[in-house]
């Protein structure tokens, strides 16, 4: 049975991380997302580690769930509609932060453990390095090649992934401390590395174009900062529920076994064009590079984003699809997607009812986003929902692209959908 997998996410121990990511809470979520397998993040933090391993069991190879006692009260608030088992790996983020070749990088990487041993004997070498305990995201003086050598030699199954490998502050391939290439970035080691993390500004076709990434898994993962964030990007996979199962699915590159990727629209994403945040200036890469990589507004360097990074490193033409890409599906979460269908903020309280009430009556927000035919909610008296539901997976979107932290937004429905609201031609 296909599963869906997020493997990056963050614990209330990481900064500007909600207080709710608990493993409870985390739990839950996951039922209402339509997540199988979870990332835990931050394993190298101490309190979280202790959490972890006083609230999770052993489950599958490599996999651990909640304890039953604990999940029981959790339970009592997912609606029958959406229980399914939940199962934790254990993941966290590093930042390195060093100099290589006379400049400043800030690389972001996911670690991966097969066992909460495994992890602990990672996290205790760690903690020799630099300070574990203040953050969930350790900063650590470390080159990416040696925690890349420490990881390897810290389990044969442990593994190192780039986190949102393109943008432009804290990424391998970022524009503002990133390197240009793999072995730029992990020399010798550089072989080691099968997968990256695209992020949320960049999709699978973007970086098809480059040909150095033909032979690496893309991955995709939300870096979830709160629960209702959880499996914004996610993995599909039909493999084995294991931990081996999944890092074979991926590192083998095999479609049969890594489905899909679920996406964001890239152009969504905070990273995707140019700009400055301070001015308001979007800029396209072709602007930038008219102006010399100089905002309009106040003459200062640009922060030149993901589309314009990928276009400098690319060295073929949009459309290549290498052997072995897993598909990839765009969605938008289901509260945006009511949101502007009620015409209200996607936080607001009427879209956070009509939320759950679909949930208790559908299924998962997966199951609701990818599966359930648009017709059912226009069944239901929700035409408006449905018509955005159906242009989602068609394509059809509106999109002012995002830039310099600034998120970019999608529209699905125009005016003219809802003064034509009762005489609706739908699909
Ligand atoms: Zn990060
Ligand atoms: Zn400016």
């Amino acid at each position: 049975m296909p599963f869906i997998a997020d493997l990056h996410i963050h614990s209330k121990f990481s900064r500007a991380c909600s207080k709710a990511l608990e493993p409870e809470t985390l739990y839950r979520w996951c039922q209402l997302k339509g997540i199988t397998v979870l990332g835990t993040g931050d394993f190298t933090h101490p309190a979280w580690s202790a959490q972890l391993q006083e609230k999770l069991v052993p489950a599958e190879a490599g996999l651990y769930q909640l304890r039953p006692e604990l999940a029981r009260r959790q339970d009592q608030d997912v609606p029958q509609s959406c229980r399914a088992p939940v199962r934790f790996l254990l993941e966290s983020e590093i930042s390195c932060i060093y100099k290589k070749d006379g400049k400043v990088r800030k690389v972001h990487h996911l670690v991966f453990a097969p066992s909460l041993a495994a992890a602990a004997r990672l996290s205790a070498r760690l903690g020799e390095i630099g300070n574990i305990r203040s953050d969930g995201r350790p900063i650590l003086g470390l080159d990416s090649r040696e925690l890349l050598a420490l990881v390897r030699g810290s389990d044969p199954e442990a593994y190192l992934v780039p986190a949102h490998a393109w943008t432009p502050h804290f990424a391998v391939f970022g524009s503002e401390s990133g390197f240009d290439s793999l072995p730029e970035c992990f020399g010798d080691l550089a072989s080691e590395i099968f997968a990256v993390e695209t992020g949320l500004s960049s999709d699978p076709p973007m970086n098809w174009r480059l040909s150095a990434l033909d032979r690496i898994a893309l991955i995709s993962d939300s870096d979830a900062h709160s629960p209702e964030k959880l499996g914004r990007e996610a993995n599909l996979f039909d493999c084995e529920l294991s931990y081996p199962g999944i890092f074979s699915a991926i590192r083998g590159r095999d479609p049969e076994r890594f489905l899909k990727t679920l996406e964001f629209f890239p152009e969504e994403g905070k990273y995707h064009v140019d700009g400055h945040r301070k001015c308001g200036a979007r800029l396209d890469p072709e602007e930038t590079i008219r102006r010399g990589g100089l905002c309009p507004e106040c003459g200062k360097p640009v922060t030149v984003g993901v589309l314009h990074r990928v276009e400098k490193l690319a060295d073929r033409k949009t459309g290549k699809r290498p052997a072995g890409a897993p598909d990839f599906e765009s969605l938008i979460p289901l509260k945006e997607v009511l949101g502007q269908a009620l015409r209200v903020g996607p936080g607001s309280v009427k879209v956070d009812a009509l939320y759950h009430r679909l949930l208790a009556r559908f299924g998962s927000e997966f199951r609701i986003l990818r599966e359930l035919p648009a017709a059912e909610l226009e069944a239901e008296g929700l035409p408006l929902p449905a018509l955005a539901l159906a242009r989602m997976r068609r394509g059809e979107v509106r999109l002012q692209a995002g830039f310099d932290g600034e998120y970019g937004t999608i529209s699905v429905l125009a005016e003219n959908d809802f003064s034509h609201q009762d005489q609706l031609a739908l699909l």
